[in-house]
């Protein structure tokens, strides 16, 4: 295949348009809304246990984060095949060392570094844009002194990320967001190549500070940016050390959460370096809302329940992004598809494209598949659940677990029977049957895995946003939450095309001139909508 040329990296001594914090409200309304939802999440709150405290057994449950509990922020495909059970020595007992001799890590097992080795190769293959993002700046090397402290999911794809990183000329310290989806082997195999790692699957909630503390706390080490997921890195930070920021050039974070918090670190006036916002760029958003849900909506039910979708009536409630996604692909498998919604502007996108806009009320005794994606609460109610027909399958894909009222089903007189993993039967006294499933959590992250491509979008964006934060002259950014400049949004986007052999039709003089574009860009205004 072809390589036809990305367009030339932009950043890098170049002036680019500040793309400062959309600060309008109601943009972000909806963060303050998941934030506030009964997932179970490490606190981020003074009160939180010191790291050398031991949990008890209740609070390490009620503080630990989830796959399924997880917000929607940010992914792990978490598939590991080397489980906890190989043994049960805490790694932090365990006395390990690399083939190089170095025993600047903490992994689960050293040993396994073998086999995260051919998962990290397996992961390069669908991440192309991010080798070549590597071949193109690595003689530059965008990152030669950058002390990057990250956390991030440990999964091959985030090794890609990491390597590329090192690659680019930055030294690494990573331990995990998330306390079960490290990939061990990965985490070996990083190690083995020398990241000072500190990460495994299924840490305690004390091995997660402690893991965290490792990467900050290093003698003759400092940080001089911060790549985040979820905010618990930065926020570490700023308890325990403080004055690790006078050298921070830059916090780098992906997670709806994380920013939310930056955001209300910035507007108390607390947030003391430049932070890019990268969960909102719009290569990102699109990938993680729109073709993520379309690709992963059948596979998880399909996962879950066999279903066969030809003819089969499903009502999708939002058509927003991942209502769009999902909705493309079902109507691909000849699937009935109806909408709900309460937005004019998208109920007639949902005409347009050739679907019913009716009311839940109205369809809900006759389909045999209804989903949620609003980012709303009590969508499908109880009344609902009670006039649904035998059989039907309910599931959620928006980012919450309050779309479908799942607690008003744990009554007396329904019957709960686990039938597979992810999915439950619930069984009203006249026999009929719900088929609930993840309990009403996010469908395609409990029962699915997120496809490379989506984590790929994400981990350029990353890289990038890294890239501009470390290199930007004193003065491009100030104390504030920024976005990716729009220009390397497009970047991301053009390192993806030759994946396609994707040729971009490039403007004559005459015809930039006409549009009053630059001819590499940027194309659109950070107010156009894709
Ligand atoms: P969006 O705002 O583009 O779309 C949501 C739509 O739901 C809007 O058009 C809104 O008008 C509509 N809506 C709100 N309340 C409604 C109601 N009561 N009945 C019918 N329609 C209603 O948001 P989005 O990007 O599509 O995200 C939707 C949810 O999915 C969010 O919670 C988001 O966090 C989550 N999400 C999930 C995934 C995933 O992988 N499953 C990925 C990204 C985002």
């Amino acid at each position: 295949m072809s390589m036809p040329d990305a367009m030339p990296l932009p950043g890098v001594g170049e002036e680019l348009k500040q793309a400062k914090e959309i600060e309008d409200a109601e943009k972000y309304s909806f963060m303050a809304t998941v934030t506030k939802a009964p997932k179970k999440q490490i606190q981020f709150a003074d009160d939180m246990q010191e790291f050398t405290k031991f949990p008890t057994k209740t609070g390490r449950r009620s503080l630990s984060r989830s796959i399924s509990q997880s917000s929607t922020d940010s992914y792990s495909s978490a598939a590991s095949y080397t489980d906890s059970s190989d043994d049960e020595v805490s790694p932090r007992e365990k006395q390990q060392t690399n083939s190089k001799g170095s025993t600047n890590f903490c992994v689960k097992n050293i040993k396994q570094a073998e086999f995260g080795r051919r998962e990290i190769e397996i992961a390069e293959q669908d991440m192309s844009a991010l080798i070549s993002l590597r071949k193109r700046a690595q003689g530059e090397k965008p990152l030669a002194g950058a002390k990057i402290v990250g956390c991030t999911h440990i999964t091959a794809q985030t090794a890609v990320l990491i390597e590329t990183l090192c690659a680019l000329g930055a030294q690494c310290r990573w331990s995990a967001c998330n306390i079960y989806s490290t990939q061990n082997e990965v985490a070996a195999a990083l190690a083995e190549a020398g990241v000072a790692v500190f990460a495994w699957k299924g840490e305690s909630e004390d091995d997660f500070w402690w893991c965290i503390d490792r990467c900050v706390n290093m003698d003759g080490w400092q940080a001089n940016m911060i790549l985040d997921d979820g905010g618990d890195l930065t926020h570490w930070v700023y308890k325990k050390y403080p004055n690790v920021f006078k050298k921070i050039r830059g916090i780098v974070e992906e997670s709806v959460t994380g920013v939310h918090r930056l955001y209300q670190l910035s507007k108390a006036g607390k947030l003391c370096v430049p932070a890019m916002n990268v969960n909102d760029s719009v290569t990102k958003q699109k990938f993680d809302n729109l073709y993520c849900c379309r690709e992963s909506i059948l596979d998880g039910l399909k996962r879950t329940t066999d279903v066969m979708f030809g003819g089969k009536q499903v009502v999708v409630c939002g058509y927003g992004e991942v209502g769009k996604g999902c909705c493309a692909a079902l109507k691909a498998l000849g699937a009935i598809v109806y909408i709900t919604e309460i937005d004019p502007i998208c109920a007639l996108q949902a005409c347009m494209d050739g679907f019913r806009v009716v009311k839940l009320n109205e369809v809900i005794r006759q389909v045999d598949v209804v989903i949620t994606c609003t980012g709303n609460k009590n969508v499908v109610t109880r009344e609902h659940l009670d006039r649904m027909k035998n059989s039907c399958i309910v599931c959620n894909m928006g980012h919450s677990n309050t779309e479908i009222d799942v607690t008003s089903l744990r009554t007396p007189e329904l019957t709960w029977e686990r039938v597979r993993s992810q999915v439950d039967h619930v069984i009203w006294p006249d026999g009929k049957r719900v088929v609930l499933l993840a309990e009403g959590r996010l469908l395609n992250l409990s029962c699915s895995t997120v496809p490379t491509f989506v984590l790929s979008i994400t981990a350029t964006t990353q890289a990038l946003a890294l890239i501009e934060l470390y290199n930007a002259p004193e003065g491009r950014y100030k104390q504030d939450v920024y976005l990716l400049p729009k220009k390397m949004d497009e970047y991301v986007a053009s390192l993806h095309l030759p994946s396609f052999d994707a040729h971009l039709t490039e403007l004559t003089d005459d015809q930039a001139k006409y549009l009053g574009l630059n001819k590499n860009g940027p194309f659109k205004p950070n107010y156009y909508r894709y």
